[in-house]
């Protein structure tokens, strides 16, 4: 959960600020859909700092969280049980943004409390209460989902991705990735560049099997090495080469552009 007054930094891809304050105004359940550590996790941070809605309520979506892990539950106290709100009971109490993250991860049963929570319902079913709970008029309920990794078996039901509208994420041109870099990591403007253009580069093996490529979260990891002091070259290995795949000719693959471009 990111603190009250805090300004996550985002640096714009294309219209995505726009797109989710008209989203957000009109109450539009929102999907970020894109690869690992290309900026949704920060984005959505930046839009709830954005349009005062902090703090933002997150939960990492794993594959043993149910419905009652995002609703809430009976808890022993010294001799009766007391209900206690979950994360998602929470945010629509408040009028929070209640941000799922990896969705498709959770439970099955997960759908039955987001569905009438994404219509024009709007309200939380709690059934261990018998409550009905009509969602604060602020409340507004995002998912991230990586349509990359996922099998079929993992997808986005039709029935709940049609309740969203979807902000598409991509990794972001060399230019503006460099931009990134240099921020977030601290090493100065060259050598950002040359890591975004590593970045760019790699995600281009996709021959190799490689279906996210390398993250802008692990270039700014690579850009964290180099300004504490690690070798370019040994933080590329680090935090790109081995960090992305174990395997030998993929490996060989990306230390040749490393090489190349460092
Ligand atoms: P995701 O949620 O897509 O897995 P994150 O939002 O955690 O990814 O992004 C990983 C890191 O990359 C962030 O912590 C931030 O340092 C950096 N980042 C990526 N895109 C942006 C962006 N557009 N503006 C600012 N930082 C970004």
């Amino acid at each position: 959960m990111s603190r009250a007054g805090d300004q996550p930094w985002y640096l714009p891809v294309d219209d995505e600020v726009q797109v989710f304050e008209a989203a957000w105004r009109a109450r539009l359940p929102v999907l970020l859909k894109g690869p690992t550590g290309c900026g949704k996790t920060r984005f959505i941070e930046h839009m709830a700092w954005r349009l005062s809605r902090q703090p933002l309520v997150t939960v990492a979506c794993h594959e043993d969280l149910t419905a009652n892990d995002l609703v809430g539950r009976y808890l022993l106290s010294a001799d009766s049980t007391v209900w206690t709100d979950g994360p998602l009971t929470r945010a629509v109490r408040t009028g929070a943004i209640c941000y799922l993250d990896e969705v498709v991860e959770a439970r099955k049963d997960t759908t039955v409390v987001i569905h009438p929570l994404t219509d024009h319902r709007r309200v939380l079913p709690i059934e261990k209460t018998g409550e009905l709970l009509d969602a604060h008029p602020d409340f507004l309920l995002v998912i991230s989902y990586n349509p990359g990794y996922q099998s079929s078996l993992k997808d986005l039901k039709p029935s709940t991705r049609q309740r969203f509208v979807s902000l598409e994420f991509h990794y972001p041109a060399v230019e503006v990735e460099a931009t990134i870099v240099a921020h977030e990591s601290g090493v100065d403007a060259a050598t950002a560049h040359r890591l975004a253009t590593i970045g760019d580069k790699v995600r281009a093996l996709r021959e190799h099997g490689l279906a996210d490529g390398v993250s802008t979260r692990l270039l700014v990891y690579t850009g964290q090495l180099i300004a504490g002091g690690i070798a370019a070259r040994r933080a590329c290995d680090i935090a790109i080469t081995h960090a992305i795949s174990d395997e030998a000719d993929v490996q060989q693959a990306v230390a040749d552009i490393v090489d190349v471009l460092l």
